[in-house]
């Protein structure tokens, strides 16, 4: 792989090229390794295994230094493209979704109490988390409008009481911790959580299109959950804008593994292409294979450069709103077309598991929809089109 096009540190270099190694002669092995679940995600069991490996090898939570400190957004996204060069990358790494994310929240908003207690295990690998906003649209809760959240909490005493249902919600089954959104009086809060816990009830888990995620995506209902109020992160009221906190770096950070993911998924149908034969000549002498991943080629270059120009944003100190928006289609999109040409250039084999490149396509599908669907981005980017264009016209 050529990364980085830019200066980037010596260090995050040198994690990058660790983290490729480790991918490539440990954990793609694992690919073929039958434990999974029935929806096929990994069993813990198999994480944990990779994870044992992973600090052996140095690299484990290789984008949290020793210290706490966390690598620039444009070192992480180095890092974290070469962890996603197998789907089990990030598992291995503990540079997966949700945990990446909520790390990066506790680490920003959270007491030095509630640190040491939720966040460290999550960064010794020791344990997995879930983050809990979606509701149900069978509730009218929140989705795509977060703000139609229905999941209510209130003060009791020295405690906060939690009722509502939950649903998508990544790896719940199997987590230690959850950060739970809820709604009270003041507005959305945020509460750390030990999981499991009886008053949060897993109803059920569908099976999808993904299956990258231990845990799978989860419905939940929760009754009466008893919250100690030093367990609030945060404010009351403030939960929405610690939600904006985590949001950018948390779709860029979709972007970075997976396009790790469609980074090998090229590689695997160039070597395809580069091999079969038909009609008297390989399939990339044949213009219309050559020019699919010669797309590719255009398209993964375009998405890296992307995601470098919202991670350095991100690091200037901005909250990135609308260029990580901007990054997440433009990112989800492409990834999309390559992992469909992928498959079609791989013919037959494209669409069974005899290659990670079927799984790729399905889950860059997911992702044009979770941390916020291309139509709802591209709406939010309009209304700062127009608000824009108001203001220059103001008067
Ligand atoms: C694999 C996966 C994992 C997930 N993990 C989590 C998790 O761990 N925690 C969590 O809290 N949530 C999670 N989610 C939920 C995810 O964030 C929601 O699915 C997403 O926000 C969309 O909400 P919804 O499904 O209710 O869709 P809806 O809100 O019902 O929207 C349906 C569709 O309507 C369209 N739409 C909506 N608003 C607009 C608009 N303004 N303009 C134009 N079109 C619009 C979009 O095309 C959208 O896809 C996950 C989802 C998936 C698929």
């Amino acid at each position: 792989m050529n990364l980085p096009f830019d200066p980037i540190s010596a260090r995050a270099q040198d994690i990058a090229t660790k983290v490729e190694a480790f991918v490539r002669e440990v954990v793609i092995p694992y690919e073929s390794d039958p434990r999974r679940d029935h929806h096929g995600a990994p069993l813990d069991e198999l994480v944990y295994e990779m994870r044992d490996r992973a600090a052996e090898a140095g690299v484990l939570t290789p984008h949290v230094l020793p210290g706490g400190d966390h690598l620039t957004q444009r070192e992480t996204a180095v890092v974290l493209i070469r962890s996603g060069l197998s789907p089990l990358g990030p598992l291995a790494c503990n540079t997966m979704a949700p945990d990446e994310g909520n790390m990066y929240l506790l680490g920003k908003v959270g007491s030095e109490a509630l640190k040491q207690r939720f966040l460290q295990p999550l960064i010794e690998g020791r344990a997995r988390s879930a983050f809990f906003m979606t509701e149900p649209a069978e509730d009218g809760g929140a989705g795509s409008d977060p703000s139609m959240m229905k999941t209510t909490c209130a003060l009791d005493g020295n405690h906060w009481v939690i009722n509502g249902r939950k649903t998508f919600i990544t790896g719940a089954q199997g987590a230690a911790v959850g950060i739970v959104m809820a709604k009270a009086a003041e507005g959305a809060c945020m509460f750390l959580v030990d999981l499991p816990d009886p008053a949060i009830r897993i109803e059920h888990i569908p099976n999808t299109i993904d299956s990258s995620m231990p845990g799978g995506h989860a419905t939940v209902r929760i009754e009466n959950l008893r919250v100690p109020a030093d367990q609030m992160l945060g404010e009351a009221g403030e939960g929405f804008k610690y939600a904006q906190i985590r949001l950018s770096p948390a779709r860029l950070s979709h972007c970075m593994r997976w396009l790790g993911c469609c980074i090998r998924a090229h590689e695997i149908a160039t070597d395809y292409a580069c091999r079969r034969e038909a009609f008297g000549k390989t399939l990339i002498d044949h213009e219309g294979v050559g020019f699919m991943l010669a797309e590719n080629m255009i398209e993964l270059k375009q998405a890296e450069l992307m995601i470098d120009w919202c991670a350095g944003v991100l690091d200037s100190g901005s909250l990135g709103t609308v260029e990580s928006s901007m990054a997440k289609v433009a990112v989800s999109e492409a990834l999309m077309r390559i992992a469909d040409r992928c498959v079609q250039v791989l013919g037959g084999t494209g669409v069974t598991d005899r290659t990670i490149v079927e799984q790729v396509f399905r889950e860059v599908r997911a992702f044009r929809i979770y941390d916020g669907p291309t139509e709802v981005h591209k709406w939010s980017l309009a209304k700062k089109i127009k608000r824009d264009w108001k203001h220059a016209h103001a008067g």
